[in-house]
């Protein structure tokens, strides 16, 4: 006999959820009468394990160039040819001045962020952009350039005093992943996760809904799961981003569906009611913070564009020009007033 709704949510309100009931319940809720009871359930775990508190991330882009051949079929890199070169490239002077000018917006951590770099510079560079971060603000440093460096640098990293390393998996189904990431490799980015939970640093990962689907046919449920729970054998996991697929005009997957702004509040869910206390991202939209999350990525960010990314969706950046070319976005003006709205506090 199939479980109820209401019995796998009480249950999920006083323990972690098993891969069967994650599954049962991405199945099950079809409809906002049924998701707005997990979100009621999601929101109560993250306000008993993480507080009514929403944690901000910095950005700053690029710290390495993208050697990946051929790009990702869904990378930024089709749209922005300029992307990811040395042209976007930070200096270290600008790395050091990206630096102070993010903790000056009272933002406590950074995701420093670049493409894959597969060459022995690669280490170099992060290596130098994650201590000159470091040396030159307080901010708690992530780093996010996909394998730039072999998981033999991660002990280097930590020596740096860096919290924690995104090396972004997106799904972990290896059909779906050599489809779509066919100049990359799944199995040397969960080398780099492995080794970075064997150093005790923090790991920060990323779940794409609707990555590779077609549109016809159901959502790929069992794939999400899988991801979820191969993230659980991690003590180490800190940071969770469920973000939906966006077809990047001009590259190979542009006429596919972007993913479901619903289902990924579902599964944003459902990972608080597996995750229990870790930080999830998506707060900058209200469904984000209905369905549990707690941080909001991108907050601020520094490149050689106008705006990096996203951003964050819950309203327009002030835009300072640092100088030299570079320029920062700050969202922080219009998540205050978001988070205030929705009665949750910023730190
Ligand atoms: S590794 Fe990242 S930056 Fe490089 S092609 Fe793939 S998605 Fe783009």
């Amino acid at each position: 006999m199939s479980p109820r709704l209401e019995d796998v949510l009480e249950a999920a309100r006083e323990r972690e959820i098993s891969r069967e009931e994650a599954l049962f319940l991405f199945r099950e809720v079809q409809e906002p009468k049924q998701a707005l009871k997990l979100f009621a359930a999601a929101c109560e775990v993250r306000d008993r394990e993480a507080g009514r508190r929403v944690k901000l991330v910095g950005f700053m882009v690029s710290i390495t160039p993208c050697t990946v051949d051929p790009p990702c079929r869904y990378c930024f890199r089709w749209a922005a040819p300029n992307l990811f070169t040395t042209e976007d490239l930070l200096s270290e002077e600008e790395i050091a001045r990206a630096a102070q000018a993010i903790a000056e917006t009272g933002v406590r951590r950074v995701e420093i962020a670049g493409g894959t770099q597969a060459d022995d510079e690669g280490s170099r560079v992060t290596l130098r952009a994650a201590a000159v971060v470091k040396e030159e603000s307080g901010l708690g440093v992530w780093v996010n350039n996909g394998p730039s460096y072999p998981p033999g640098a991660v002990s280097a990293l930590k020596d740096i005093g860096i919290e924690g390393i995104a090396c972004n998996l997106e799904t972990v189904n290896p059909r779906v992943f050599a489809e779509l990431r066919p100049g990359d490799s799944l199995a040397q980015r969960m080398e780099l996760i492995r080794a970075t939970e064997e150093a005790g640093l923090g790991i920060d990962n990323t779940l794409m809904i609707g990555l590779g689907e077609s549109g016809d046919g159901d959502h790929p449920y069992e794939d999400w799961v899988d991801f979820l729970f191969y993230f659980k054998q991690f003590r180490n996991l800190r940071i969770l981003e469920i973000h939906p697929f966006r077809p990047i005009p001009g590259s190979p997957v542009a006429d596919l569906p972007a993913g479901s702004p619903f289902e990924t509040a579902k599964a944003r869910a459902i990972a608080r009611l597996i995750f229990r206390g870790v930080d999830i991202a998506g707060a900058d939209a209200v469904a984000g913070v209905m369905a549990g999350a707690n941080m909001i990525m991108h907050a601020v960010s520094v490149s050689k564009r106008r705006k990096t990314g996203p951003g964050a969706r819950c309203g327009e950046p002030v835009i300072e020009d640092l100088g030299g070319g570079l320029v920062l976005a700050n969202y922080v003006p219009a998540i205050s007033r978001h988070l205030a709205d929705l009665g949750m506090e910023l730190v």
